[in-house]
């Protein structure tokens, strides 16, 4: 019987799918069983409408037999099967799926058939030399042969079949230095390869395994006796089929839950959060998600991969979908199914995925508000999460230019120095009273030196509260921020060390004028003394008890010059902010300056403002520029 061509453009297809479109050879197995549970799906579609389909629903199968010695797969089904034209049109033309052509028929009805771009079929010439199907086609006698070597060609034969449905045999290729086929005919890659790609399909996908069992004690045997063995088969169903997120919540146990969650994602600890999501409409897809209880050793290292599983109708096609997730929720495991996406595609097709996008986009909303429920519900728990993953959220608010603040500033938790726990900024804003104009902030490394900052008092004293912020990404986010609170009501955040406070009765404020200018020239003698170091020396008006401190003017403050500064690479980069010496008129150090001045010691005088300077470095956490100078000038000052 002579060959027949694949159509002209197939012949080119087929070489290029059989070497690019796949990366992993394995998957050529999830094809054929997507297939095979697309063809009993329709049957059973059919049996809905149609009496004479007598196939009964506990008996659909995918059966799979792999011959080691012939070096065989095959791949068997008890679905519609396909008739000599089916044939011809399905496998003889690539890129023609039959599936599609099904769906589009029956668009009205809830089907969730698996095919749909006319390549799967294909990928078994990865690994097979020689491909023949046997299909007969539900409501016909006859059977029809279909085999092929590859690009060459296929010949279609009469041949017979007892019951509807395909059989496909793989001959599968000669092992080469790089590749190994035989592992296709080997029982335990296929259970791998099984579980790994297809554990949903809902269909049981089955095999028959080789066991050993031991043989029973025969009665007369003697003190010497040894068990002996014997190897059986026996059939065995290798997928789970219905996967927990088709499953409705409150059929599912919190036991199995966790349990799919350690496995699934190799955590040692139960999630804190499960969330479930079944959308319909735009974006049709379930989603199984869980909020871990703890960082992941390399969460914040490159090496980190983010990224959520990725189905399309039960059939695994990524492990980790990068692009279902947004940087700052990049902590969230789970999975992702959806009968909307094709299985065949790639990485790079996936991105432009318009359906992915809208999956995307549904799924942040959703993370966002189970967040915030936690965050409102239990709020013991949500400080477990924040705990492990706030800096992230912290990072997500600041990036971008701040792009994502709406989305997530309700979500972040500052320590209240008031309330010596973390709040909200809804809740600091909450208990703000009438005459407070900001929402007061001190950054730097530890909560407790903060609060022992002299500004820090002086905000305290008045009544309000203010936020101690520990961690380098804070300032940077609250700068972003700039603001909270509903449009006309909004609050500008105020780092306590920069600039004007509001905090100053206009009768403190006329009073430090007036020792401004009786103390100018004492001023502008500091002023030169500090040169290259300070920007400004001036009176202050937030030094109760204290006789100096340091602020800083302009956007870059002193705290966000140590971060910066403590970054890989910036050892060369000029960041420093703009700092100002302030001092308190009513301290006595402030009298002995002015007797200094006043007595014409220039040098003494440069010596006191220099020890004033750097004692207000170490009150902001800042190294003292010359440290045995500094010791050496105490010391004098001791004699
Ligand atoms: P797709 O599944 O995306 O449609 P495939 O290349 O995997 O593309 O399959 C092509 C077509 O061949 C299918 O759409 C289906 O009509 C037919 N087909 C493949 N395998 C089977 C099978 N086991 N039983 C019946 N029809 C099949
Ligand atoms: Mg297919």
């Amino acid at each position: 019987m002579a060959k027949k061509q694949f159509k002209a453009e197939s012949k080119k297809l087929l070489d290029l799918m059989i070497n690019s479109i796949y990366t992993n050879k394995e998957i050529f197995l999830r094809e054929l069983i997507s297939n095979a549970s697309d063809a009993i799906d329709k049957l059973y579609f059919r049996s809905l409408t149609d009496s004479s389909v007598t196939t009964s629903k506990e008996d659909y199968r995918i059966l799979l037999s792999v011959d080691r010695e012939a070096r065989t797969l095959m791949i068997s089904d008890n679905g519609i099967g396909m008739t000599k034209e089916e044939l011809e049109s399905n496998l003889g033309t690539i890129a023609k799926s039959g599936s599609l052509d099904f769906k589009k028929e029956n668009t009205n009805e809830n089907i969730d058939i698996i095919g749909q771009f006319g390549v799967g079929f294909y990928s078994a010439f990865m690994v097979a030399s020689r491909v023949t199907v046997i299909s007969r086609a539900f409501g016909s006698e006859e059977a029809w042969k279909w085999e092929s070597s590859g690009a060459d060609g296929y010949t279609l034969t009469p041949t017979e079949k007892e019951t509807p449905g395909t059989d496909i045999l793989l001959v599968l290729k000669e092992n080469t230095d790089t590749e190994n086929y035989d592992q296709f005919c080997q029982e335990y890659s296929i259970v791998d390869i099984v579980k790994k790609y297809s554990d949903y399909v809902r269909y049981p996908i089955q095999m028959y395994r080789e066991k050993t069992r031991a043989l029973p004690r025969p009665e007369d045997a003697g003190e010497d006796y040894q068990t002996e063995y014997e190897t059986y088969t026996e059939l065995e169903t290798l997928n789970s089929m219905v996967p927990l997120w088709k499953r409705s919540k409150d059929e599912v146990t919190e036991e199995e839950y966790n349990q799919f969650y350690q496995k699934q994602f190799m955590d040692y600890q139960n999630p804190l959060r499960v969330i479930t999501s079944r959308t319909e409409g735009t974006a049709t897809y379930n989603a199984l998600l869980f909020v871990p209880a703890h960082t992941p050793y390399d969460f914040y290292t490159k090496e980190y991969e983010k990224g959520l599983a990725l189905y399309a109708s039960g059939v695994l096609i990524m492990e980790k979908c990068a692009d279902l997730l947004p940087d700052y929720f990049s902590f969230m495991k789970g999975v992702v199914d959806s009968q909307d996406l094709s299985l065949n595609i790639s990485r790079e097709m996936l991105q432009q995925d318009h359906q992915l996008k809208l999956i995307r986009n549904s799924l942040e909303k959703k993370i966002k508000n189970e967040l915030n429920a936690m965050k409102n519900n239990d709020r013991e728990k949500y400080e477990t999460f924040w705990k492990a993953f706030g800096r992230q959220l912290k990072f997500g608010a600041y990036s971008d230019y701040g792009m994502h603040k709406d989305l997530l500033q309700d979500l972040l938790l500052f320590y209240s120095a008031k309330e010596q726990k973390l709040v909200t900024l809804a809740e600091y804003l909450e208990k703000m009273p009438e005459d407070q104009k900001y929402i007061y902030f001190a950054a730097g490394d530890s909560t407790e030196r903060l609060a022992k900052l002299p500004t820090a008092q002086l905000v305290l004293d008045k009544g309000y509260d203010l936020l101690l912020c520990n961690e380098d990404v804070d300032e940077f986010c609250l700068q972003i921020l700039r603001n909270y609170g509903e449009k006309d009501k909004a609050k500008e955040f105020k780092n306590i060390n920069s600039g004007d406070l509001g905090l100053e009765t206009e009768e403190e404020k006329k009073a430090a004028e007036q020792a401004s200018q009786d103390n100018k020239e004492l001023f502008d003698a500091l002023k030169e003394a500090l040169k290259g170091k300070v920007k400004e020396v001036k009176v202050s008006t937030r030094l109760k008890e204290h006789p100096v401190c340091l602020s800083s003017e302009g956007p870059l403050s002193i705290e966000m010059e140590k971060v910066l500064k403590s970054m890989p690479g910036a050892e060369n980069q000029a960041v420093e902010s703009d700092k100002v010496l302030e001092l308190n008129p009513n301290h006595p150090v402030f009298q002995v300056m002015k007797d200094t001045q006043a007595a014409g010691d220039t040098q003494k005088l440069a010596d006191y403002a220099d020890l004033l300077y750097n004692q207000a470095r170490l009150i902001e956490g800042l190294p003292i520029e010359d440290p045995v100078a500094y010791t050496l000038a105490v010391c004098k000052l001791m004699k």
